[in-house]
C-alpha cells in the first residue's frame, strides 16, 4: 500500500560549528518522502516555486514518489535557515521565508484521495486538517508537529489530535504541550488529548511510544559522526509511515515497535551528511544491517 505525505518542501541553509551549506533540498515532506520510499510508494503533496530544481522531480520519479500533488507556483520556494551549536542538538532558526507557502492550500489529485496511510509531516495544523478533509477514510493517520504550532496554532492542533492514530513530537514539545516535566506523564496525557498512539523523540537518547496500555522505549543508534541533524525527525516519521504502509495491513502495537526501529535507523543515516545526501545513496541492505545491529544492541538476556 502507498502512503500520502504532505509537508514542507524547502531550500535550506544550514550552519554547523564546522560547515555551512546553502540552497540544500530540505523541508519536512522532502525528508519524510524519501525515507518512506524505501518501504512503500509515496504520494507527495506540497508546493515549490519557480526556483526549485527540476532535477528533484526526476529523482522523485525514479524513487516511486508520485509528485502529482506538488504544486508549482509563481514565486520563490519556502526557505529556512538554521544554525547548530556545538552539541549539534540545540538549534536556532536564523531566518524563514514562507514565499509560495504563504498562500498554499493543498488540493489532492483524485487519485490520492483513497490512500490508506497518511503522514501529515510538519506544517500548520490547519493545512494538515485540510488534507485529511479531502481523504476518503484513511486506515492510519500519523502526524508530526513542532513548537511553533503549539505556541501559535494550539486550537487547530487540539482539533486535529482526535483524528490522529500516531502523533510524533519531540521531548521539549511534549513537555511544552502538557506542562509536565515527566515524559511518561506527558506521553499519557497527550494520548488523552486524542491520538491513539504517541511517539516522543529524545534525539540522541532514542524514543518512547505510548499506546492504550502499552509502552515501548528504544535507543538511538550510537553514531560517532553527525554532520547535519536537520531532518532527522522528519526522516524518523517518514520511515515509520513508509514501513507501516508497505508491510502492515492492520496496525498493531507490535508493528509500531518495529516501525519505530526502522524510523530510528533511517534517521541515523540522515544525519551522516547534509540535506538528503546520505538518504539518496542509501541501500536496503544497509538499512537491514543497521536494523539487525539495533536488535543485538537491545538484547539483555543472551543465552551462552
Ligand atoms: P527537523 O530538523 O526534523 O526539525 O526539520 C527540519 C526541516 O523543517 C528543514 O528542512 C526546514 O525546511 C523545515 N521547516 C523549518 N521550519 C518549518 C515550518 N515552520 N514549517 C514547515 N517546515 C519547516
Amino acid at each position: 500500500m502507498s502512503v500520502l505525505i504532505v509537508g514542507s518542501i524547502a531550500l535550506d541553509t544550514v550552519k554547523t560549528p564546522v560547515e555551512e551549506h546553502s540552497d540544500l533540498l530540505g523541508g519536512s515532506a522532502s525528508y519524510a518522502a524519501l525515507a518512506a520510499s524505501f518501504f512503500s510508494p509515496v504520494k507527495l503533496v506540497g508546493v515549490v516555486g519557480s526556483d526549485f530544481p527540476e532535477s528533484e522531480f526526476a529523482f522523485w520519479k525514479a524513487r516511486k514518489i508520485d509528485s502529482g500533488g506538488v504544486q508549482r507556483a509563481n514565486g520563490k520556494t519556502f526557505r529556512w535557515s538554521g544554525e547548530y551549536s556545538w552539541d549539534l542538538n540545540t538549534r536556532q532558526t536564523r531566518s524563514i521565508a514562507l514565499n509560495v507557502f504563504e498562500h498554499f492550500k493543498p488540493k489532492l489529485p483524485e487519485s490520492y484521495r483513497k490512500t490508506d496511510f497518511v503522514l501529515l509531516a510538519n506544517i500548520a495544523p490547519s493545512l494538515q486538517a485540510h488534507v485529511l478533509d479531502q481523504m476518503d477514510r484513511p486506515r492510519f493517520v500519523a502526524a508530526d508537529t513542532m513548537d511553533l504550532w503549539i505556541e501559535t496554532a494550539r486550537k487547530d492542533l487540539d482539533t486535529l489530535l482526535p483524528r490522529v492514530d500516531l502523533l510524533i513530537l519531540n521531548d521539549s514539545e511534549a513537555r511544552e504541550i502538557t506542562k509536565e516535566t515527566s515524559l511518561i506523564k506527558a506521553g499519557r496525557q497527550i494520548r488523552r488529548m486524542g491520538p491513539r498512539h504517541v511517539a516522543i523523540k529524545k534525539g540522541e537518547h532514542g524514543a518512547l511510544l505510548f499506546g492504550e496500555d502499552e509502552f515501548f522505549s528504544c535507543g538511538a543508534y550510537p553514531l560517532e559522526d553527525i554532520h547535519d541533524p536537520t531532518g532527522a525527525g522528519d526522516t524518523f516519521a517518514g520511515g515509520i509511515a513508509g514501513y507501516l504502509a508497505g508491510t502492515v495491513g492492520t496496525v498493531h502495537f507490535t508493528d509500531l515497535r518495529k516501525a519505530m526501529i526502522y524510523g530510528s535507523v533511517l534517521a541515523s543515516f540522515c544525519v551522516e551528511a547534509f540535506s538528503l545526501e546520505r538518504l539518496r545513496t542509501l541501500s536496503m541492505d544497509e538499512i537491514n544491517q543497521r536494523y539487525e545491529t539495533f536488535k543485538l544492541m537491545s538484547q539483555f538476556e543472551v543465552s551462552t
